[in-house]
């Protein structure tokens, strides 16, 4: 898999373009057990907020938020690919959707880990 430092990722109809600087290639790809990700089905890898830019379509992404509205999830308007999102867990980071990643084929990353996200640590309560 040939990840550069700076990646394009694309929504699957082009109207959302990213630009993404990965550094360090893929960072942390997971699948989540929460109640989004699970219907929504994407491997997701890591990027800080200040290294994903939209180049293209900002104006053509939709922005979707439940339970405790701070995460922000962000998918296309026209053809309703998933690309991004602010996460909750880490709010300095984005979460990408890896099959949006130009020539990446998401099934080659094939076994990914499981992040529990069902149990989500910030709903946990420390006694
Ligand atoms: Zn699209």
């Amino acid at each position: 898999m040939d990840i550069k430092s700076v990646h394009k990722a694309k929504c699957h109809c082009g109207a959302v373009e990213l630009e993404l600087t990965m550094p360090n290639g893929l960072e942390d790809p997971r699948r989540c057990s929460c109640s989004m990700c699970r219907k929504r089905g994407a491997i997701a890898a890591s990027v800080l907020l200040e290294n994903l830019k939209i180049i293209k379509g900002e104006d053509n992404l939709t922005l979707y938020q439940f339970n405790t509205m701070t995460a922000k999830h962000y998918f296309c308007k026209t053809c309703g690919i998933y690309t991004h999102h602010q996460r909750r867990s880490n709010p300095h980071q984005f979460a990408i959707n890896v099959a949006c990643l130009e020539g990446v084929n998401p099934y080659d990353l094939e076994p990914v880990k499981i992040y529990d996200g069902i149990h989500h640590p910030k709903d946990t309560i420390n006694l």
